[in-house]
């Protein structure tokens, strides 16, 4: 039922921002966006979509005020915003929950096919899943944890989304459950983290624990990222694999080689089950960033 209740907003927002002017569309290359929703979920399907019924309708709710607010966009938006409107901004976002910022131009291999963007200029968000609860996995407790942090995550990025429409600029929110572009990779570019085997982002706040979303804006003289200071990660993942080792569903699949430089790993969608064991399983989740950084620095 969840899931066609979102499907039914995903086509609402795509056929709306598909069809504005100017709107940036995901290319032909482009991957197309998973499904909402894994196809079984752990441990108590029933039991767990009931707790969470009322996060799950409000997910519903935020995506769909995520397109009808597009309205509110001023006529004629601004494109330029002062140092000490964005530190009011970034101070706001802070206020409200998030926990990390960070600016990007959004390359348009990144929109997936079929879907569109109203602006180049995107604002990353992260907010942190909560770690207890991500060690208890596969369990309640984590799946309720998780649509929660959605909820709150897509609330909050429509309230920036205001903000920044109150003061004279243009925003397209981008709700964390069901974004226009792939946001590990977003996020990676944007210098937060980069994605580890599990094809989740990792950061050195919260390793693989977070949820993203963004707001794309006319604002042109954002601070783009131009480095990413995080890419040792991928050669510690070629050494590690315990998210590969440890998931259940044998969903993480890894493609090309590494000899060759191109190996990438995918998850097999219909084999995953939403256990988030890979989370839990991950080094970064086990040990802090810094930590395992400075074993690397050392062998090398
Ligand atoms: S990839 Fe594997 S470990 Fe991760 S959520 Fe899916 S089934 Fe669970
Ligand atoms: S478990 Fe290991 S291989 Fe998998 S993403 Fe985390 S660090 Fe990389």
């Amino acid at each position: 039922m969840i899931s066609g209740i979102k499907s039914k907003y995903a086509n609402y927002r795509l056929n709306k921002i598909n069809k504005m002017e100017n709107s940036i569309n995901g290319e032909e290359g482009s991957i197309k966006a998973a499904p909402n929703s894994p196809k079984k979920i752990m441990p108590d399907k029933l039991k767990i979509t009931l707790r969470t019924l009322p996060k799950q309708l409000s997910i519903a709710k935020n995506m769909e005020n995520s397109v009808k607010s597009l309205k509110n966009n001023p006529e004629k938006p601004q494109f330029s915003a002062d140092a000490d409107f964005i530190h009011r901004f970034e101070e706001y976002a802070l206020s409200l929950g998030i926990d990390k910022i960070k600016y990007v131009k959004i390359p348009p291999e990144l929109i997936f096919r079929d879907k569109s963007v109203l602006f180049e200029n995107a604002i990353i968000f992260i907010m942190e899943m909560d770690k207890p609860a991500i060690d208890k996995a596969p369990s309640d407790d984590t799946q309720s944890m998780s649509v929660t942090t959605y909820d709150e995550l897509g609330k909050k990025t429509n309230q920036l989304a205001e903000f920044l429409r109150e003061n004279g600029f243009a925003a397209q929110a981008s709700h964390p459950a069901g974004g226009f572009v792939i946001y590990p990779q977003l996020a990676q570019q944007a210098g937060l983290g980069y994605m580890g085997r599990h094809g989740m982002l990792i950061t050195p706040e919260f390793g693989p624990r977070q949820r993203i979303s963004a707001i794309f804006t006319s604002i042109e003289n954002l601070t783009f990222a131009n480095e990413n200071v995080h890419s040792w990660i991928p050669d510690f993942c070629q050494k590690c694999s315990n998210c590969i080792k440890k998931c259940p569903g044998n969903a993480i699949i890894e493609v090309g080689s590494y000899e060759a430089g191109d190996l990438i790993t995918k998850i097999i969608k219909d084999l995953c089950h939403g256990c988030t064991i890979c989370m839990r399983e991950c080094s970064f989740n086990k040990r802090d960033y810094n930590h395992i950084k400075s074993k690397v620095e050392r062998i090398i």
